[in-house]
């Protein structure tokens, strides 16, 4: 049966609650929300009739999902004010009372998840937090203008792990003592998130896979994973029009996310984005001044990710053959036949089929076929 995905609205709040603008940042050209600023360049809040016709305007494409979540992304949800907190979660949480949406999920940085804030929100229906992790390499995160650590990170997953098990904020009156009384029948799903970025200055490919090792140490539900671009008006444009900073290629990229995605995946930790939103302002060439940015890069890693899978399938083939066939039973020619999902064939056939045109390279004498079957998974493939 298909799974259904939960519908998200996406509401804004650029470089609000944050303490400085790290130096990969300006999220007025990720978000496309240069308009909202006043004059001195402060952003500002989205007003409750702005939230709520935003979420009336998501609710039209809302078709048959299982739950909507309000979404404030773009900037560090707990770093901004009280008030503001509350206002924001008060005006989600009237729409949870009118039934438009289900949940609340907001991103923010781990040096903001601390007893205090939790213990704010602990009123309302917050389902998901986002955690920017970035980096768990200390130089990393320094280069990076980034003001936190590492342990800032080990210390808010250890926080938010340790009430999870308790679901919703909503039926927490004290995150210290009277949550562990809260009914865990009442309790419903309560999800941690966590962004890293590959190809930040003094990142590699060592640091980035340790990077992955760690946050998948720490079990979030699922992970975020951005190659990084170089944003005009961010500080590391300006480096690399210095010649101080170089991005990595889009083929190494996609390389090296692929074995982070592998990480991942073998602890069972799903990876709900890889690559930035194909975003009209993100094509613009005026706002990405350089970095391995494609539309589709997602579909990229999961081709290598096919390639290698097929790779592997055809050489076990042959191998078994190898067995089978006496010496001078010589074939002309031999088909093999790869099954896979329907919506998995364009990642077997990888960008303009070029996956299938490498392995005629490596098996020159083989025809292959592909055939389709829906009961698989999307991961799956086999062959025969
Ligand atoms: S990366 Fe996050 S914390 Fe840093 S400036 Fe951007 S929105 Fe703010």
């Amino acid at each position: 049966m298909k799974k259904l995905k939960p519908l998200i609205i996406p509401i804004f709040i650029p470089h609000s609650g944050c303490p400085h603008q790290c130096a990969f940042c300006n999220q007025s050209i990720i978000t496309d929300t240069s308009h909202n600023k006043d004059k001195s360049t402060q952003y500002i809040l989205p007003s409750q009739e702005e939230i709520r016709n935003e979420v009336d305007r998501f609710l039209i494409y809302k078709g048959v999902r299982k739950e909507v979540e309000l979404a404030f992304f773009g900037g560090n949800f707990l770093g901004l004010q009280k008030d503001e907190i509350i206002f924001l979660l008060s005006s989600a949480k009237e729409l949870v009372n009118d039934g438009k949406i289900d949940s609340i999920r907001f991103s923010t940085r781990p040096d903001t998840i601390t007893k205090d804030r939790l213990e704010l929100i602990s009123q309302y229906p917050v389902s998901t937090i986002e955690i920017g992790v970035q980096s768990m390499d200390n130089a990393v995160l320094k280069t990076a203008r980034r003001g936190h650590t590492s342990e800032d990170t080990i210390k808010a997953a250890a926080l938010l792990n340790n009430i999870k098990q308790y679901g919703y904020f909503r039926e927490a009156s004290s995150i210290d003592t009277d949550i562990a009384a809260i009914s865990t029948t009442e309790a419903k799903p309560f999800k941690i998130g966590m962004q890293m970025i590959v190809g930040l200055p003094e990142d590699n490919h060592k640091t980035a896979l340790e990077t992955a090792k760690k946050i998948a140490e720490l079990k979030p539900d699922f992970v975020r994973i951005y190659p990084l671009i170089v944003l005009e008006g961010s500080l590391i444009a300006k480096w690399y029009r210095e010649g101080k900073y170089e991005p990595i290629s889009l083929e190494s990229s996609v390389k090296l996310v692929k074995e982070i995605f592998l990480i991942f995946h073998r602890h069972g930790i799903s990876v709900i984005r890889m690559g930035l939103q194909a975003s009209d302002l993100l094509q613009d060439k005026l706002s990405m001044v350089a970095g391995p940015w494609h539309p589709a890069f997602g579909h990229l890693v999961y081709s290598e990710i096919f390639f290698d899978k097929a790779v592997d399938l055809v050489n076990k083939e042959l191998s078994c053959e190898d067995r089978d066939i006496k010496q001078d039973d010589k074939k002309e020619s031999q088909i093999i036949t790869f099954t896979v999902h329907p919506a998995s064939i364009s990642r077997l056939r990888g960008d303009k089929n070029s996956n299938i045109k490498r392995l005629k390279d490596i098996f020159p004498s083989i025809e292959f076929k592909i055939q389709t079957d829906d009961s698989l998974d999307k991961e799956q493939i086999f062959c025969n």
